[in-house]
């Protein structure tokens, strides 16, 4: 089968072939439809610091996907030959304290589809029975492949109170512009997309935003605070790593608010801890992947509700092969979702 690979521990990836894998007993195998780029993606085939230390080469890349069940391994239970399925990407060990408490999205041995294992570059794949998620039929695959990224969007967005309240969505990459459609949605009464590059801020708005505010332009302070009568926005949903915008976030969340952090910064960031959290009485909360698998049914809710518009959020459709040119549409950040076809 055609695959692109992370040959080498260096830039960049490989077109080429590798054996069809044999699914194991609790797993099934997948003929890929579609599947998209990730930032993590991008952070492999740009090998930064991160990959260099998480990374194994050789391995297959990808992980977002939607594809058909072609064959299942002997304890396969519930999934049948010719369900549509996508994947959590966790693969999580379901023993410890907390897979045990309901936590699984904190698992601490936690492996990553793509990442730690061979992913969906691919013609088919091999995953755990327990990750794959049973799709309806006769939807874009496209829209299936990026439920995984919606699923962190969802948790960070509805992981405490929304409807009727404010969110500033900061970072607006793929992500971001996701979070924005949610959050108008499920009833946000502002959406503010803060995000440095004008495509992106234009996709924000296409997407619902009701103000979007380019921090290399005004002060994105000032701007939150003038659009919120003074007292900032409820939530702070922070999608850039950006420590500067992380600061600046801090600063226009309303007293008593939610800051939802799902960005990864490169490195540790100065926070003025005493003025901008504790006496704020904010809340900080870490958003690590879903929840397995309250947010894939919330993804769901969501798509069959109709309130969720996915076509302007997938900007790009590119062979497989042509992979190179869809990471360096995410480098220029020209782009929303990039989905890739391993059949074509
Ligand atoms: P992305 O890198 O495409 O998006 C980040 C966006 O932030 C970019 O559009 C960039 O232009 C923008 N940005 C940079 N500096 C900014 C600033 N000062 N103000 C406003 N915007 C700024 O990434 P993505 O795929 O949309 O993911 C969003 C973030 O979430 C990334 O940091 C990614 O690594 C992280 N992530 C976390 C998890 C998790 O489980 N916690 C899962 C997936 C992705
Ligand atoms: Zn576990």
């Amino acid at each position: 089968m055609n695959v692109v690979m992370k040959e080498k521990a260096e830039k960049g990836g490989v077109f080429t072939t590798k054996e069809i894998p044999v699914p194991k007993s609790n797993e099934v195998l997948v003929k890929i439809h579609a599947t998209s780029i990730c930032g993590t993606d991008a952070h492999i085939y740009n090998w930064d610091e991160w990959s260099q230390s998480r990374i194994k080469p050789p391995y297959v890349m990808g992980h977002e996907f939607a594809g058909e069940v072609v064959e299942i391994g002997k304890d396969v239970k519930a999934i049948k030959l010719g369900d549509i399925v996508s994947a959590e990407t966790h693969i999580v060990c379901e023993v410890c304290e907390f897979c045990k408490t309901g936590q699984a999205h904190i698992c601490k041995d936690t492996q990553i589809l793509g990442v730690d294992v061979d992913g969906t570059y691919a013609e088919y794949v091999a995953i755990p029975e327990a990750n794959a998620w049973v799709n309806p039929k006769g939807v874009d695959p496209a829209y299936l492949a990026v439920q995984e990224p919606l699923g962190n969007a969802v948790h960070t967005v509805m992981e405490g109170e929304i409807v009727g309240k404010s969110i500033a969505v900061v970072g607006c990459g793929p992500i971001g512009i996701m979070s924005v459609a949610v959050a108008k949605a499920v009833g946000a009464s502002k959406v503010i997309a803060v995000e440095v590059n004008e495509y992106r801020l234009n996709l924000a708005k296409e997407l619902g935003a009701d103000v979007v505010i380019n921090p290399m332009e005004e002060d994105p302070i000032q701007r939150v605070l003038d659009e919120t009568d003074g007292l900032g926005v409820d939530i702070v949903a922070e999608m850039s790593g950006n420590a500067r915008a992380i600061d600046q976030g801090l600063k226009y969340l309303k007293l008593g608010g939610r800051m939802s952090m799902l960005g990864i910064p490169n490195d540790k960031i100065s926070l003025d801890v005493a003025n901008d959290i504790v006496f704020k009485g904010i809340t900080i909360q870490g958003i690590a992947g879903r929840k397995m698998y309250k947010t894939w049914y919330q993804v769901k809710g969501l798509i069959e509700s109709g309130n969720l518009d996915l076509e302007p959020i997938i900007t790009h459709r590119l062979p497989m092969e042509d992979f190179e040119k869809g990471f360096e549409l995410m480098e220029s950040g020209n782009c929303g979702k990039v989905v890739l076809y391993p059949d074509s």
